[in-house]
């Protein structure tokens, strides 16, 4: 395996080479070519309820494959052992998966955890060599992202945000018809990303794992989706919070929050984010030429969507399996999304966080 392990190197330091860009179709195309090259081999930390959709998903991936897990809890572990053939020597706990640097059989190590426990983890993972895959939000703030960042570069290792919509086939034509001018210059997104939070004693709403309420949770899919619709990075930041329920929404939960972003161009956004009300994940965009609604936007489909020109009609695929084989190309062999999924593109929307909740408590206008 050591060559193996050579060959990840190399990747990691030659991955500045020419991008190539998906086209709508194209990761559909590679999925159902014969595959023979490289694969990657992934190791789970944190198993449950999204890291058993992202296992499930990766069964039917051709360059991507589950052979490890990090859990603390034994019962667990030795469930996915019997499900997805895991051999003992590839399951870890939050204690000892340091030693994964000495286990050439793993590559990657996919962070589902809660979010607050995001960047330590990370760091420990880069330290260990491995390439960092990580949940949204990748970190509870852009401090602790940029510190994710600068670890991964140390170690020249990938880090991997789950934007999972990055490599769905309609928000990518979407993102198609924008670059090529289809829509005109875009002039207004909006945003709605919300449902009503049951369970009241999970992780969710401890912000002590959680970094904060449904901004954390859902409405970074309307942030992040206003930046890849509108093709622009926020130059400034309004944002109202409504509280109904403090006893559920603790101090530092934020329950529901209306916020409006501005643009170099002069586009403008006007975005909601709750747990307190359902049947909310619709985006709609509009350009000087053109027009766009999804809906849903974000979930995990099928996306259904419209434009000035028609239905869109690109094929419905699992979107885990699409991410984790669209990642395995990224890191082997360099085909980029046609919006990044790395650590910077993470940190963009952390930013745009802190300064969500800074408009927030000040009540000003804030400068990104
Ligand atoms: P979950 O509660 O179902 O699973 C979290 C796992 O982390 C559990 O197995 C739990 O045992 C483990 N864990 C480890 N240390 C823990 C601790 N100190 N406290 C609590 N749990 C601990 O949560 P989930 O829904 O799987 O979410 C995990 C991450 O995945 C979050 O960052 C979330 O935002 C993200 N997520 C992403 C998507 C997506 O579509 N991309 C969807 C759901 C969740």
């Amino acid at each position: 395996m050591g060559t193996r392990r050579d060959f990840l190197g190399k990747m990691s330091l030659t991955a500045l080479s020419l991008p190539i860009l998906y086209s709508p179709t194209s990761l559909f195309a590679a999925c159902e070519q014969p595959y023979d090259g490289p694969m990657l081999r992934v190791a789970i930390m944190g198993l449950g309820s999204y890291g058993t959709r992202v296992a499930k998903a990766m069964v039917d991936c051709k360059r991507a494959k589950l052979v490890g897990v990090i859990s603390g809890t034994p019962s667990k572990i030795l469930k996915w052992q019997a499900t997805y053939d895991i051999p003992q020597k590839n399951c870890y706990n939050y204690d000892d998966f340091d030693a994964i640097k000495d286990n050439p059989d793993i590559d990657a190590v996919y962070i589902i955890t809660p979010n607050a426990l995001h960047c330590e983890q990370a760091i420990r993972v880069a330290k260990a060599g491995k390439h960092v895959i990580c949940e949204k939000p990748m970190a509870i703030n852009a401090e602790e992202a940029e510190r994710m960042v600068n670890a991964c570069k140390d170690a020249k290792v990938k880090l991997l945000v789950g934007y999972r919509m990055h490599f769905e086939p309609k928000t990518v034509e979407v993102i198609r018809m924008r670059q090529a001018g289809e829509f005109g210059q875009p002039k207004f997104f909006q945003g709605q990303s919300g449902f009503v939070m049951g369970n009241p004693n999970q992780w969710r709403l401890d912000k002590e794992l959680s970094g904060g309420g449904a901004m954390m949770d859902i409405g970074i899919y309307s942030i992040n989706g206003a930046r890849y619709m509108l093709g622009e990075e926020p130059i400034w930041i309004t944002a109202q919070e409504t509280k109904t329920d403090p006893v559920k929404f603790k101090e530092g939960i934020d329950e529901t929050i209306t916020f409006q972003m501005g643009f170099p161009s002069g586009a403008v956004a006007s975005c909601l984010s709750t747990y307190a009300m359902n049947h909310l994940d619709r985006f709609y965009m509009t350009g000087e030429k053109g027009w766009v609604e999804m809906q849903p936007s974000t979930g995990y489909g099928p996306i259904k969507g419209r434009t000035h020109k028609g239905e869109l009609d690109q094929p419905h695929s699992t979107h885990q399996t699409l991410q984790m084989e669209g990642m395995a190309q990224l890191i082997f062999e360099d085909v980029q999304p046609l919006v990044p999924v790395d650590g910077e593109e993470g940190l963009r929307d952390l930013k745009i966080i802190d300064a969500i909740y800074l408009a927030v408590k000040t009540g000003r206008k804030v400068t990104v």
